[in-house]
């Protein structure tokens, strides 16, 4: 029985933080790779849209062979062998070739086999590349690349180098279908086309998930496989057409701590919790090729990303292009500290990647973000970014790209842009993006990347004007806007209580706790009465008195990517655990203090050091690798402490090196969190409270009863750049990532189904067959008529993706609970909406069940209810769908503007198809979830300007007829059509298919059943 999480309150702690940070995983033979690319049905399936015909083929297979040879049958022994792992990278992930338009031309054009079915009408496929004569060879290499210096536009020397990666991808991949050459033209143009919010089509190299949303798009794919089974093809041919690679970090939690064998405890309690899913993930890690699955325990998504699987470059059968990613989570930004143009995106976007389909993104506007000086010894990678969040919330960053450039960057290490670039999502831009220089090259050296292919990476990028050379005049690209950060102004600071902007220098950390016990309730406010506020709540922990206070610490954290993939201050933290234990100092026995590495090369480099012991002596052992606090995993406290707590009614703290710091995120019973750098972490734990001027006040007494201060156990920036410099070693990356392509005990022993196919369970509540592709025609449906819908929810505006998208825990009133009761589940083994995400049926019951939805059918009322309009009953929405379904009825939704805002992407469009819904008319829609009702083959309409239901009379007990053309031909993007209801009204609607890819998406039922018939007729 999964349970990640026991209890109502627990429940709703996950979802807080699984909403938060939308984004999981596992490994796989690298033979099942190698196999893939031996396969060619399958290659030429990835290629669908490039490589359809026979000679085409033969070509490529000729290439592969060429190109993949050494990863032959032996690929597994070679590749667990492999001196060189970034050969074995490589190997594993022949990247793109379905966007490798070099390959395509060479091999007689792209073609796309034709779907099947005789009746389209309309344009389903991409021609010949026309930028073909832009292929150049790479000086000193075999390989060829297109060469942005060869199209010959002046405009081009002064964009910002991530729109250059949008601009190159956009070259490679046209076919004047999905990408157009007057999309190429938008982006050379970009410094007056951005500003005008103008879409482009951007198709990345490869997709990211973790476990949590990576689930359905595993799911999506296993009943692809059948349903091309059902079309009587070839369900091998069902495959990620990019690479996609899966990392299993977002289960464990801290159940144990300050112990030595809670690394052990808490895996096997996520191995026990997680059974269902991880059995699944495991069998899709053999099932498919092109996709990898690192399994739990080996560590977090985003640093596995960093260390390992991000390639800068990809050589693509002697194909160069920039290395690109989307990722189910959203701070899949990280990757940007490396040069690798990145970020988080909703589970169908991810799918509709994964599957070879360019996502459709505005073109963005981009922040110049200058970076001068060097920071001052003893401020950390923690401190710069904290500071450079608040700087990019206060300018607004929002839908934008943010790109560092300076001096100063050159004084900032891989892994402190790293620290920056992960945390984009909190700053609010699309990307933090850093452009490959030497620093980036080294790092690529020190984390065992072979030397030959780091030696390409550069070749390519400086040939391809990609590349910074900071001993050359800055380059004078121009921004959309500008700021500008002298390193040395930085100071040592931390963020909170409530929000990762609030920043606070250390030096007025206590003035301002003070300040947030008096303000009202609030960001920076508890509203604790003067008199309270200096309450001592005496308890008993474990026997012995203890005491607590407003601002005590109870949780102490290293965690997060953000942090523990950067080495200075994970070896800085250990290094003030060093000095306190030393002094004599240790942490209070009822903080819950725990270190949770995101990958094994911490655990190697902090054992080299000599440090893991001091680490171990003040509480900070290794409790598991993967997200654990960072996503509120924090386990319980200890019963005293929590007793002491809700009896005192104590405004506790956490103090963590993650990301979030959102109140219920890291754990109900502390109030207070600061977000703060690791060092400073183990800091305030051996303190015991937030309450203290560091520069004023010991951090405790030591050995002889001495006053031991901050200063005393800081350690100098000459002093940890050196246990970093002997204790970091390249080789310490070779063999973490090594063993991790062999698993660990517990995942190889774990029981999973092996075969093509997944045979579903029936009786699984977390793992379902979804009905997409059920009863799937092998000819694409064409434009279906909506008559007689009647409409399942009338809304106004500003209905948001948090509205419609399952969340949180499921109700014990809902149709969820009750479809889990009736299967035997009881009501404390109900889980999340969240961990539920790969069970189709308690999704589209969970779709529209917010607590906080307003339908103006029920005037005024407030929850997840609706009027069913032929009987005039009050249900359930879930209930009233499944009647009109049940009936054949259509259904409609009537909404108000920006329908659909909001991040919470990954069921906001499956749930209302699974619910029965054919169109949804609003003022207007955000521009994601738009593509994603297309992408589901959901009808999206927009009222006409000035109008909407209410002026229009609407009342949403009518019936609707949608009075489209069923006639394809006769379907124009953006056309207007005319709406009917049954008592007479009649009124124009813009048609939101914005593309002739859009229609075709329609055309068959939706952006997979599309790929599947492509795949299908191969
Ligand atoms: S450690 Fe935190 S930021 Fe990183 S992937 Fe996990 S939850 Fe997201």
């Amino acid at each position: 029985m999964e349970a990640v999480v026991t209890s109502v309150r627990r429940c709703r702690r996950l979802m807080i933080a699984a909403g938060a940070c939308a984004s999981r995983v596992g490994m796989k033979e690298c033979s099942a790779y190698c196999g893939g690319f031996r396969s060619l049905g399958s290659f030429s399936g990835w290629g669908s849209p490039m490589v359809g015909r026979a000679h085409a083929a033969v070509s490529i297979a000729r290439q592969l062979q060429r190109a993949l040879a050494p990863c032959d049958f032996l690929g597994a022994r070679l590749c667990r062998s492999a001196s060189s792992f970034s050969a074995f990278h490589d190997r594993i992930h022949p990247p793109g070739l379905a966007a490798c338009g070099w390959i395509s031309n060479q091999s007689g054009g792209r073609t796309a086999g034709a779907p099947v079915g005789a009746n389209q009408s309309r344009k389903m496929s991409g021609g010949k590349n026309p930028f073909s004569k832009l292929v150049t060879d790479l000086a000193g290499s075999k390989s060829k690349y297109y060469s942005l210096v060869k199209f010959g536009d002046k405009r081009i020397d002064t964009l910002p180098y991530s729109i250059r990666i949008l601009l190159e991808s956009a070259i490679r991949n046209c076919d004047d279908f999905q990408v157009l050459k007057a999309d190429v033209e938008k982006i050379v143009d970009w410094e007056k086309t951005s500003p005008k919010q103008v879409e482009i089509p951007f198709k990345p190299a490869r997709v990211i998930l973790q476990d949590f949303t990576g689930v359905p798009c595993v799911v999506d794919l296993a009943a692809m496989r059948d349903a091309i089974t059902r079309l009587g093809g070839d369900p091998n041919k069902i495959n990620p057409l990019v690479p996609v690679d899966l990392v299993i970090d977002h289960s464990v939690q801290v159940d144990v701590a300050r112990s030595a064998n809670a690394l052990q405890s808490n895996m096997e309690l996520e191995f026990s919790r997680n059974k269902e899913r991880f059995a699944f993930l495991k069998w899709g890690s053999t099932a498919f090729k092109n996709m990898l699955v690192v399994p739990p325990g080996s560590g977090i998504v985003h640093q596995v990303n960093l260390e390992y699987l991000g390639r800068v470059v990809f050589n693509s059968g002697g194909f160069l292009y920039p290395d690109s990613l989307v990722g189910t989570d959203s701070h899949t930004t990280m990757i940007d500290g490396l040069g690798v143009a990145g970020w988080g995106v909703g589970g169908i976007e991810a799918e509709a990647v994964m599957l070879g389909q360019p996502m459709s993104m505005v073109l963005p506007l981009v922040v110049g973000f200058k970076l001068t000086g060097k920071m001052k010894t003893g401020v950390t990678a923690t401190d710069l970014v904290l500071t450079v969040t608040q700087m990019l919330r206060k300018h607004g960053v929002v839908g934008k790209f943010v790109e560092f450039y300076g001096k100063g960057m050159a004084e900032l290490s891989l892994a402190d842009r790293a620290t920056i670039a992960n945390m984009a999502p909190e700053y609010g831009a699309t990307m933090g993006f850093f452009p490959v220089d030497k620093v980036t090259l080294d790092y690529l050296t020190l984390t065992g990347r072979d030397a030959n292919k780091v030696k390409e990476i550069e070749g390519y990028l400086r040939a391809n004007n990609m590349f910074i050379d900071h001993s050359k005049p800055v380059p004078d690209n121009k921004y959309s806007s500008n700021l500008e950060l002298n390193l040395d102004t930085v100071e040592p600071c931390m963020s909170g209580p409530k929000r990762p902007h609030d920043r606070v220098t250390i030096r007025e950390m206590k003035k301002d706790w003070h300040d947030c016990l008096n303000n009202k309730v609030g960001f920076k406010g508890f509203a604790i009465p003067k008199d309270k506020q200096g309450k001592v709540a005496k308890f008993t922990f474990e026997g012995k008195p203890a005491e607590m206070r407003h601002g005590s610490v109870v949780i102490a954290a290293i965690t997060s990517c953000t942090n523990t993939s950067n080495p200075s201050v994970m070896l800085g933290a250990g290094l003030v655990a060093k000095k306190a234990s030393d002094l004599g100092l240790e942490v209070k026995p009822w903080v819950k203090t725990s270190l949770a590495p995101g990958s094994g090369v911490v655990t190697l480099y902090l054992a080299k050091s000599g440090l893991t012991k001091y680490m171990d002596q003040q509480g900070f052992s290794v409790v598991g690798y993967g997200c654990t606090t960072c996503i509120g995993n924090s386990g319980e406290l200890h019963e005293d402490v929590s007793k002491a707590i809700t009896d005192n009614d104590i405004v506790a703290a956490a103090v963590l090196s993650g990301n979030r710091n959102f109140e219920g995120r890291v754990h109900p019973l502390t109030r207070a969190n600061y977000l703060a750098s690791p060092p400073l972490v183990v800091a305030y734990a051996l303190a015991g409270t937030v309450d203290i001027d560091f520069a004023k006040e010991p951090v405790g007494k030591g050995k002889g009863g001495k006053d031991v201060f901050l200063k005393d156990i800081w350690p100098s920036s000459d002093e940890i750049a050196k246990v970093v410099q002997t204790s970091v070693l390249p080789d310490m990356f070779r063999s973490t990532y090594q063993a991790i392509t062999k698993g660990n005990k517990m995942w190889n022993s774990l029981a999973a189904p092996s075969g093509s196919q997944y045979a579903w369970d029936p009786k699984s509540t977390y793992v379902h067959e979804p009905p997409f592709f059920q009863d799937m025609p092998k000819n694409p449906p064409g434009g279906k008529p909506v008559k007689d819908a009647y409409c399942l929810l009338n809304f106004g505006d500003s209905i948001t993706t948090d509205h419609i998208s399952p969340a949180g825990n499921i109700n014990k009133d809902s149709p969820a609970a009750k479809f889990l009761m009736d299967r035997g589940v009881q009501r404390k083994d109900f889980n999340s909406y969240g961990s539920r995400r790969g069970n189709d049926e308690i999704m589209a019951r969970g779709t529209f069940a917010n607590i906080r939805i307003v339908n103006k059918f029920l005037e005024g009322e407030v929850g997840p209810k609706t009027i069913h309009v032929p009987s005039k009953e009050k249900l359930f929405i879930f209930d009233a769908a499944k009647k009109y379904k049940d009936a054949g009825q259509d259904t409609i939704i009537l909404a108000g503007a920006e329908y659909g805002s909001g991040s919470s992407r990954d069921w906001a469009a499956k749930g209302p198809y699974l619910q029965g819904v054919k169109a949804v008319i609003s003022k207007s829609f955000e521009r994601i979830h738009r593509s994603n009702l297309v992408g589901m083959g959901l009808i999206p309409l927009c009222f006409k300007q000035g109008e909407d239901a209410d002026s229009l009379g609407l009342t949403g007990f009518e019936k609707y007829t949608i009075e489209m053309p069923t006639d394809m031909k006769q379907i124009k993007p953006g056309m207007d059509v005319n709406v009917k209801t049954d008592n007479g009204k009649s009124f124009k609607c813009t048609l939101r298919f914005d593309t002739q890819v859009e229609l075709t998406y329609y055309q068959h039922g939706g952006i997979l059943h599309y790929v599947l018939r492509q795949l299908a007729a191969k």
